[in-house]
């Protein structure tokens, strides 16, 4: 039905290697990484070899550079990604805590992340459209909105799906302007991937059976729930859950996992995969995005995802 697309932010990140120490202490730094919700999610459809687009702004310089040459070979359509001549690709460095908490220092504001709209590359492109995505992070930010605002009616009066992965700071659902969107992703979308409490708060209730209750009755047809180390499990109305085991791995760096998870679940959903063998991917892929240090450096191809499932256990 045409390419699954995402808008959003595109940045690079910039990864302290020693857990627990700060950036006021010199240490080996790796990176840069092409990074950025967005970006990783459709980076893993595209590795998968679905249709994939993505809408969003680079700098004219190597980090803008290093973000277009890595999602065109993985086959991402990166025609709507715009170059700004005048500010830099965004960026982020990120370290971790002894517990695994991450800390960031991000770039994004004055950087060319949020610098694109809706223009002619954008309509052609939503005019053929099979499936929109849409990340938390989008809800907060002016730019990614607009175009997300008029691309769901286009998409789906062509029959297209929408998904939704909730990650939002939950202290942004009290902002008057970005709750109301909140709460019309969750009714517009055909697939929910929340994680942590996000399916809670998806449905405004503090049980997880009345959540999906309400969920289903909302419309959502699927929820696909992000379970960690736990797995995954995916509901869908008046049918038994499918639960999927993690696959045992060693972590290294948990950044990306939820959205390699998406970008796979949805392009194998619609490669026409039953639910069941789209979340053995799904969570293939984010286990393993941990593998590897970067956040989206671990997305798999299918040859490369079913060598791992070959090889690796699964957690009871
Ligand atoms: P998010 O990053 O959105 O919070 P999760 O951390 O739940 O999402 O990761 C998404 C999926 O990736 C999980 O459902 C699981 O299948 C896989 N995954 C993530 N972390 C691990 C891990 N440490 N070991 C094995 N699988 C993992």
């Amino acid at each position: 039905l045409g390419p699954t697309v995402c808008v959003g932010e595109i940045l690079v990140e910039i990864v302290a290697t020693t857990p627990g120490a700060g950036f006021l202490e010199a240490q080996p730094l790796v990176g840069p990484f092409a990074s950025g919700a967005p970006a990783i999610f459709i980076s893993q459809c595209g590795r998968l070899g679905g249709s994939a687009a993505l809408v969003g702004c680079v700098g004219a310089d190597d980090f803008g550079q290093l973000n277009l040459a890595r999602l065109a070979s993985d086959g991402v359509d990166t025609g709507t990604i715009r170059v700004d001549p005048d500010y830099p690709t965004g960026s982020a460095f990120v370290r971790y805590r002894p517990d695994g908490q991450r800390d960031f220092v991000f770039n994004l504001a004055t950087s060319a992340a949020a610098r694109f709209g809706w223009d002619d590359a954008t309509d052609a492109l939503l005019a053929r459209a099979g499936h929109l995505h849409v990340m938390g992070t989008a809800l907060a930010m002016a730019s990614a909105w607009e175009v997300i605002d008029r691309a769901l009616p286009l998409v789906k009066a062509r029959g297209g799906s929408v998904s939704f992965d909730p990650n939002l700071r939950k202290e942004l659902l009290h902002d008057p302007e970005i709750l109301p969107r909140f709460s019309r992703m969750v009714a517009q979308c055909d697939l929910l991937l929340p994680s942590g409490d996000e399916l809670r708060m998806a449905a405004g209730t503090d049980n997880d059976e009345t959540a999906l209750t309400t969920l289903f009755e909302l419309g959502v047809a699927e929820i696909a729930l992000k379970q960690g180390a736990a797995g995954a499990t995916v509901c869908v109305a008046g049918s038994e859950p499918v639960h999927a085991p993690a696959f045992r791995v060693q972590e290294l760096d948990p950044t990306g996992a939820g959205d390699c998870f998406g970008g796979a679940y949805v392009t194998c959903r619609r490669l026409g995969m039953e639910i069941a063998e789209a979340l053995t991917y799904a969570c293939a892929a984010g286990a393993r995005n941990v593998t590897v240090r970067g956040p989206m450096e671990g997305a798999g191809t299918r040859a490369e995802l079913d060598a791992f499932i070959a090889a690796t256990e699964r957690r009871k």
